[in-house]
């Protein structure tokens, strides 16, 4: 039996044309490779992401990204990579951000639950 994961890695890997969605690097096909194709959540799930929002993204961005919305890390990353620093000091400073942006939407997330309770 075919998944669905495996068609969509192909279709988006031709489409992306083997690049990260995010970052521009090239996605290998190796599945042993650090930058094997990876399917990310354009929207998280939590907040209503589906099979229709899934791009590719290298190992680095799938990791980095956390609950960052798609459009606001690529936007992050772009904005970085083209700062003219270099690239492990681009990557590290996207870290640094979405970092602090994941505990930002954490803590609102456990906020949320809480006045669920609350309710
Ligand atoms: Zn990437």
């Amino acid at each position: 039996m075919r998944n669905w994961k495996s068609d969509q890695r192909k279709r988006l890997h031709a489409e992306q044309s083997g690049l990260c969605f995010y970052c521009d690097a090239p996605i290998g096909w190796d599945p042993d490779s650090p930058g094997h194709p990876v399917l990310e959540h354009h929207r998280p799930k939590c907040r209503g992401g589906t099979h229709e929002s899934v791009v590719l993204s290298c190992g680095w961005c799938d990791k980095t990204k956390g609950l960052i919305d798609g459009y606001h890390f690529k936007a992050l990353v772009q904005s970085a990579m083209s700062s003219g620093l270099p690239e492990a000091d681009a990557r590290a400073l996207v870290a640094q951000e979405s970092a602090a942006r994941n505990l930002e939407l954490k803590s609102e997330h456990i906020d949320r639950l809480n006045r669920k309770k609350k309710a």
